[in-house]
Parts: C-alpha cells; sequence; structure tokens
C-alpha cells in the first residue's frame, strides 16, 4: 500500500493513525489534503456501521483507498453506554469535560468493581470501488472518580488501565497506541496491508 487517506477530523486520533501507518504505508493523506470531502452523519447504530458510512464515503469523493474508525466508550453499570454517542454523551456540542463530568455523575457513588468499562474501535478500510474490510480492538478498564493526566483525549483522564495502574492520560503516548483499542485495530489493519499489497 503506497498512499492511504485517514478520514478523520480529529486531530488526537489523527496524530495516533499516522504515528501507527508511518512504518507501513509512505503516504498517509488527511482530509486537510482533500478539504472538499462532504461530511458523514455518524447516524449508525453501531461502531462497524459508524466506521464504514465514513471510509466509504471518503474513498469515493477522493479515488484514494481511505480508513475511518468509529470508537467509543462501553460503560457495563450504563448498558454499554455511551456507546455510539461517546462524543455527544454530554449534548450535540458537548466537549470532553462536559462528558467526562456526566460520566462522573451517572456513576457517582459507585465502588471500583462496578466501574468497569472498555473503549471499542472498528477501523473501516474501504477502496474507492465500495469494497470495505473492518478491524476491532478493545481495551478493557475501570472509570476512576477523579480525573488523572494531561496526556490523551476524550475520557482518557479518567480510565485506568489496571496492568499500569495509570490513566491513558498518564501513559505516554507510544505505550497508549500499543495497548489502546484503536492501536489494537490498527495492528490488525497493518498485518492486512502487509499480506495484501494493492498499491
Ligand atoms: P468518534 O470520533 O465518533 O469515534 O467518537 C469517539 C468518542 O469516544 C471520542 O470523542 C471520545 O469521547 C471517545 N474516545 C474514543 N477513543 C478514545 C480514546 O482513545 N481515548 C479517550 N476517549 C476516546
Amino acid at each position: 500500500m503506497k498512499e492511504l487517506l485517514v478520514a478523520t477530523g480529529n486531530r488526537g486520533k489523527l496524530r495516533e493513525f499516522e504515528a501507527l501507518l508511518h512504518d507501513i504505508v509512505p503516504r498517509v493523506y488527511s482530509f486537510a489534503d482533500f478539504p472538499g470531502v462532504p461530511v458523514v452523519e455518524e447516524d449508525g447504530a453501531s461502531f462497524a456501521e459508524n466506521a464504514e458510512k465514513k471510509a466509504r464515503n471518503a474513498a469515493r469523493s477522493t479515488g484514494k483507498p481511505a480508513l475511518a474508525d468509529d470508537s467509543g466508550l462501553v460503560v457495563d453499570a450504563l448498558g454499554g453506554r455511551p456507546g455510539v454517542y461517546s462524543a455527544r454523551f454530554a449534548g450535540d456540542a458537548a466537549d470532553d469535560g462536559a462528558n467526562n463530568d456526566k460520566l462522573l455523575r451517572e456513576l457517582d457513588g459507585l465502588p471500583g468493581e462496578s466501574r468497569r468499562a472498555a473503549f471499542h474501535c472498528v477501523i473501516a478500510f474501504c477502496q474507492p470501488d465500495g469494497e470495505c474490510r473492518t478491524f476491532t480492538g478493545t481495551l478493557s478498564g475501570i472509570i476512576l472518580d477523579a480525573p488523572r493526566g494531561d496526556g490523551g483525549f476524550g475520557y482518557d483522564p479518567l480510565f485506568l488501565v489496571p496492568e499500569y495502574g495509570r490513566t491513558l492520560a498518564e501513559l505516554p503516548l507510544e505505550l497508549k497506541n500499543r495497548i489502546s483499542h484503536r492501536g489494537r485495530a490498527l495492528k490488525e489493519l497493518g498485518n492486512y496491508l502487509h499480506a495484501h499489497d494493492r498499491s
């Protein structure tokens, strides 16, 4: 694979994708290279549906193989919420701070073992002709009752990774990339790209 477009408007994710792809694909485009690509609505019922919709749209409109992910936080005690609504948990215009505050309110009073959660990621990789494949990854953890750390984005400061005793916002980006839901899904994608070089 010589080139591909990472179809995300999220700078944190773009940085992670670029770091992870940099050994595999010589030319990685972003939406900054294709400002005219229409934005699709993320109205699917699953991470896979949303990821495919975004990657298919980007590949068709640019003529480049494109990948897009959909990811989010699945909290056991909340019946799987916020799930596909993770980015807008506290409302359509919500920022990370508002989403984290809402999560803390909803879990208020619950002890550690009831605060289990997992990040899920589905990456869709689509060709301009519409052919798509998906790759998945998850990372399990515990939602703390107060934020810790300055790194990462989204729910990272509240997400404790028990194996490391640190939140995702306290781990170096390189380590987060290796163990994260997106890192694991990307590893699957990387294996696929190495094995099926369509140039
Ligand atoms: P997406 O951009 O539609 O995939 O929305 C994913 C949302 O889930 C983000 O806005 C974050 O709130 C959350 N999320 C996904 N991946 C991560 C991560 O690695 N760390 C923290 N939050 C994440």
